[in-house]
């Protein structure tokens, strides 16, 4: 039986215009029941009050502009502010999103610019910049992955995802109407073609690898697993989310990818605004280039011009031409780097988590001996003693002013603690980072309650966070 996809695929252009598309974007397509007008109880502040409100929620917030954020996985590199400065152009920010195609030559170069630069990186054939987030470009790439078996008619529904994946990984799969078959990962954190040959059969349309793997580990197998997912008639899809580990040393076309996405806000420089707005741009190799989402930008000679009409397109995603903003910085952030300067993203990205790795490894216990790229975790055999979890030293860091590194990610780790330091941090930051962490092993072994009792210097002490995420209280009630 086939799973129903949950996300119905909505109306597919025929014409190459895109105005009709653009046109109906807005906020006068929601059905007017849905719309609010008033929200009861809520105060009617003037500018003073909400200037202070805000401003003093944010003194109780961490941000990269007060201190190293090393949430593993996540990327949170420091955005230089010139990037800011570039989109907040009045050329840029005063855009109309209705304005006439030819009215918007320079913002349609940039984007073009943004694909072509992606191209060159990544080794895929076409991109298409429409996905708003990460987690967005893997449903695009999922729905492409199911449209494509649709159109060739091979049935296939599963698709396969190692114990490595990123979470958002089966989920993106499943909203897609596959069915999805978990691949343990090997003894040396990563996927093993003897292993993974078990699983492929008839029915396999396709397998999706993050790539470095949520350990921070590459993918060595990769060359062959993609030939044996390809022999067996299926798709591979790399998620490129963490491309910084790699941007200018390896490519994912090479390695076999036929659709990949990239997190432009994890790579390039772009805020991550809790989920959004950000960018999961997404390339296909050539065979799939007619399925990409439209509209995708195109040069006609002088012009640049949105093409709406693909062939197989899986549709729109989003309204209008994506998160422009978030794309701007990106291309502030590729031209600043240009092709021959990406590499050392890569570079001072794993130079930096592998300089903690080493002075923190006797202190935490490393899971794997696996050399990492950017980012490392280690699990909680040395600390889950005297009662202190891994949730106690991530709280009792943000006394010593940092964010807490990723905890409990990946599942195949037990109390994992993922650090990713990134390429934004100086020497002197990590030192001090490093410090922090090694003197909280101290407090675990001579005082434990410390670290069991912390945060200590924080406005809000332990929230409980299931409660909070699963019922959020968000309305104002005086
Ligand atoms: C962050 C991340 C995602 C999800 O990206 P969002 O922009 O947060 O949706 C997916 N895969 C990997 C490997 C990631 O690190």
């Amino acid at each position: 039986m086939k799973n129903k996809p949950i996300v119905e695929e909505r109306v597919i252009f025929e014409h190459g215009a895109c105005d009709e598309v653009l046109r109906h974007s807005g906020a006068q397509d929601i059905d007017d029941r849905y719309l609010r007008h008033d929200i009861e109880g809520m105060t009617d502040p003037g500018e003073p009050e909400v200037v202070r409100h805000f401003t003093r929620l944010s003194y109780m917030n961490h941000s990269l502009d007060a201190g190293m954020y090393p949430l593993g996985s996540c990327t949170m590199k420091y955005n230089p502010k010139v990037m800011e400065s570039a989109a907040g152009n009045e050329g840029f920010s005063a855009l109309h999103p209705m304005a006439p195609q030819s009215m918007v030559q320079g913002v349609l170069e940039l984007m073009y610019g943004v694909g072509e630069y992606l191209k060159a990186m990544t080794g895929m054939d076409s991109f298409s910049l429409q996905p708003a987030a990460g987690a967005h470009g893997e449903l695009a790439g999922m729905l492409i992955a199911a449209k494509y078996h649709r159109t060739i008619g091979t049935g296939r529904n599963t698709i396969l995802i190692p114990d490595t994946a990123h979470g958002t990984n089966p989920a993106s799969a499943a909203m897609a109407g596959f069915k999805v078959t978990n691949i343990p990962s090997g003894s040396h954190g990563m996927i093993e073609s003897g292993t993974l040959r078990r699983f492929i059969d008839g029915d396999t349309a396709g397998i999706m690898l993050t790539i470095p793997n949520t350990l921070g580990i590459f993918e060595e197998q990769i060359v062959d697993i993609a030939g044996l997912i390809h022999d067996a008639g299926g798709i591979v899809y790399v998620d490129g989310a963490n491309f910084n580990a790699l941007l200018g040393k390896a490519r994912y076309g090479d390695m076999g990818a036929d659709i990949v996405h990239v997190n432009l806000h994890k790579t390039f420089a772009t805020p991550h605004g809790s989920g959004g707005p950000g960018a999961g741009a997404i390339g296909v190799s050539s065979v799939l280039r007619e399925f990409l989402p439209v509209p995708v930008v195109e040069r006609r000679d002088r012009r640049f011009v949105m093409n709406c009409g693909l062939r197989h397109t899986v549709g729109r995603l989003v309204s209008f031409y994506g998160n422009t903003g978030i794309l701007i910085r990106a291309y502030a952030y590729m031209r600043m780097l240009g092709t021959s300067g990406a590499g050392q993203v890569a570079e001072t990205a794993t130079l930096n988590a592998n300089y903690i790795r080493a002075l923190l490894k006797d202190r935490y216990n490393l899971p794997y001996g696996t050399p990492t790229l950017h980012e490392v975790v280690f699990n909680d055999a040395l600390q889950n003693v005297n009662g202190v979890k891994t949730i106690d030293i991530a709280k009792r860091l943000i006394d010593y002013g940092f964010h807490p590194p990723t905890i409990y990610f990946p599942l195949i780790v037990h109390g994992a603690i993922m650090i990713e330091p990134t390429e934004t941090e100086s020497k002197e930051e990590i030192d001090r980072f490093v410090s922090a962490m090694r003197s909280i092993a101290d407090e675990v072994r001579d005082d434990p309650q410390l670290v069991i009792d912390a945060p200590h210097t924080t406005p809000v002490r332990r929230v409980d966070e299931v409660k909070a995420a699963r019922e959020p209280r968000l309305v104002y009630r005086r």
